[in-house]
C-alpha cells in the first residue's frame, strides 16, 4: 500500500501543487514515543509526504502546547497534525485532542470524528482500527455474517474496531477485564481481535481451529525483553487460519493508515 501511495504521489503533487504535509509533535523523550515518531517520519519519507517533527521538552505547559496546535491549525501549509501520546500528566490529552482541528486530525481521535464514526458519517477513522479492517479486506477475509470477538474496549482500539466490524456486518462480541469465562467466548470467534496489553494472554486453548487472529498488543516479553503481542503466536499459528505477528503486523499497518489519512485530509483540504 505504501508503494502504491509513493507511485501516486507525483500525480498528486502535479494536481495540487505540493505534497501533503504532516506535523508530528513529540513532548519529552519517552523511548517508545521517540521510536513511534521516527517510524512515522520514515514512512512519510517513503511515500513522499512532507514530515515535520516538532520536539518539545516534557515541562512544556499545557497552554504553550495548545497555542502551538492553534498555530498549526491556522497554517494553510499543514494538512495533518499528530500529537504523540501519552503526554506528561500535567497536560490534558482530551484538551489537546479536541484542540486539533477536525480536518487536520489524522489520528481520528477528535470527538467530532469519533461521533461521526458512530453515526456512520464520513470521517477520519483512527489508524489502528482502520488498519485492522483494511488488513482483513486485503487478505480477502469475508467479514459479513462472521462471529467476531474483540478483546479490549479502549477508545483508541477495542471500541472503534468493534464498531467497524459491526459496520461490515459481523456479529460482534466485546470482551474486557470483567468478562466471565473469557476462553469460552474467544473460542466462539471466527475472527478474533485482541487489544489488551498483556503478553501472550491468549493461549491456544482459547482459539477455535481455523480462526482469523489479529494481535494488536505490543508488549515487552518479561523473560526475553523482546517485543511480543497479546497472543501466544508460536502455539496458535498452527491452528489459526491466518494470524498477524508482533512485531510486523498491526504496527506497520497502523503507520500505513496514518499515511493514508494524511493524504485523505490533504485532498479534502485542497478541494
Ligand atoms: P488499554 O489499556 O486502554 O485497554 C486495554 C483493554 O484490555 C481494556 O478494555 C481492558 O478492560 C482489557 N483487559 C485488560 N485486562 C484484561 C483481561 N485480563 N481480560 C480481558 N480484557 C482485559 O489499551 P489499548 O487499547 O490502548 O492498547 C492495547 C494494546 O494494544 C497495548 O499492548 C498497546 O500497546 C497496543 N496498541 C498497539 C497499537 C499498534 O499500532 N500496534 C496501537 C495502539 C495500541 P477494561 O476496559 O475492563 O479495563
Amino acid at each position: 500500500m505504501k508503494a502504491e501511495m509513493a507511485e501516486n504521489m507525483p500525480k498528486l503533487i502535479e494536481e495540487y501543487g505540493r505534497a501533503p504535509h504532516l506535523v508530528v509533535i513529540l513532548v519529552g523523550d519517552n523511548p517508545a514515543s521517540v521510536s513511534y515518531v521516527t517510524g512515522k517520519a520514515k514512512a512519510s519519507e517513503a511515500v513522499g509526504i512532507k514530515n515535520t517533527t516538532i520536539r518539545k521538552p516534557a515541562d512544556i505547559t499545557e497552554a504553550e502546547l495548545l497555542g502551538l496546535i492553534e498555530e498549526l491549525n491556522a497554517d494553510d501549509s499543514v494538512d495533518g497534525i499528530l500529537v504523540q501520546l501519552p503526554l506528561p500528566k500535567h497536560i490534558s490529552e482530551a484538551k489537546v485532542i479536541a484542540t486539533i482541528s477536525q480536518e487536520k486530525d489524522v489520528d481520528g481521535f477528535h470527538p467530532l470524528n469519533v461521533a461521526a464514526l458512530w453515526q456512520k458519517q464520513p470521517c477520519t477513522v483512527a489508524c489502528t482500527p482502520l488498519g485492522v479492517i483494511k488488513m482483513l479486506k486485503e487478505a480477502g477475509i469475508e467479514i459479513a455474517g462472521k462471529r467476531a470477538v474483540v478483546v479490549g474496549r479502549s477508545n483508541i482500539v477495542g471500541l472503534p474496531v468493534s464498531k467497524l466490524l459491526l459496520d461490515e456486518n459481523a456479529t460482534v462480541t466485546m470482551a474486557h477485564s470483567r468478562t466471565a469465562n473469557l476462553a469460552e467466548i474467544t473460542r466462539q470467534a471466527e475472527i478474533l481481535v485482541v487489544a489488551v496489553g498483556r503478553p501472550r494472554m491468549i493461549t491456544a486453548d482459547m482459539v477455535a481451529p481455523g480462526a482469523v487472529v489479529i494481535d494488536v498488543g505490543v508488549n515487552r516479553d518479561p523473560e526475553t525483553g523482546k517485543l511480543c503481542g497479546d497472543v501466544d503466536f508460536a502455539n496458535i499459528e498452527p491452528i489459526a487460519s491466518v494470524i498477524t505477528p508482533v512485531p510486523g503486523g498491526v504496527g506497520p499497518m497502523t503507520i500505513t493508515m496514518l499515511m493514508q489519512n494524511t493524504i485523505d485530509c490533504f485532498k479534502a483540504r485542497c478541494k
